[in-house]
């Protein structure tokens, strides 16, 4: 479910653009080299210079459920599960080239992405992501934990207590199939994920 009110905060609301073009677009963006190029740099994440081929859209359709996987796991559930995506996100960012870039005064100097143009997409997630633990925003970075839907939402709850993206859609979606679970007495709960709120 799309509303304004679910927009991140700054640039981390391009990772949670990014998170949603597997889940919003008619089509998936990453389809393509022509249409994932158009779209990337729509939102600031690929430069005018810069190039996706065709092998770039398995990387970065790679690095799309990597950080789907830790808004889930900012969603609460299994701890094993946010283990296994930040150990994920941890190996995956790990291999990203970055360069010193050193500029006219001591003060312009930053850290910026390197290496092919889709590895310099990666980077620029990945420092949003950075900038959005530091700034202490990125934990309200969620996925919505029912498993046909996985929409990334900023939740904007006073205790960062929201769970689904529309507790009118997902939420009711959920709580029916545990009703109907608990008729059958069926104790299994729901499939995938499992949210702790
Ligand atoms: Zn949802």
């Amino acid at each position: 479910m799309t509303t304004s009110s679910q927009f991140a905060p700054g640039t981390l609301e391009r990772v949670r653009a990014f998170i949603n073009t597997a889940v919003t677009a008619e089509e998936d963006v990453l389809s393509s080299p022509d249409r994932a190029s158009e779209w990337l740099l729509r939102h600031e994440l690929l430069d005018a210079a810069e190039e996706i081929g065709a092998a770039d859209l398995v990387f970065l359709s790679d690095w799309r459920r990597a950080l789907r996987d830790v808004a889930l796991a900012n969603n609460g559930g299994a701890q094993t599960a946010a283990e296994l995506a930040w150990g994920d996100m941890r190996d995956r960012a790990a291999r990203l080239p970055l360069r010193l870039l050193v500029g006219q005064t001591p003060e312009q100097t930053s850290i910026v992405p390197a290496g092919t143009s889709a590895q310099r997409v990666a980077g620029r997630l990945a420092g949003y992501l950075y900038d959005g633990v530091k700034a202490g925003t990125f934990r309200r970075l969620k996925a919505c934990p029912e498993q046909t839907c996985l929409y990334a939402f900023y939740d904007h709850s006073k205790n960062a207590s929201a769970t689904w993206c529309s507790m009118a859609v997902c939420g009711n979606r959920a709580k029916a199939r545990r009703r109907r679970e608990r008729e059958k007495g069926d104790q299994g709960g729901f499939e995938g994920w499992q949210p702790s709120a």
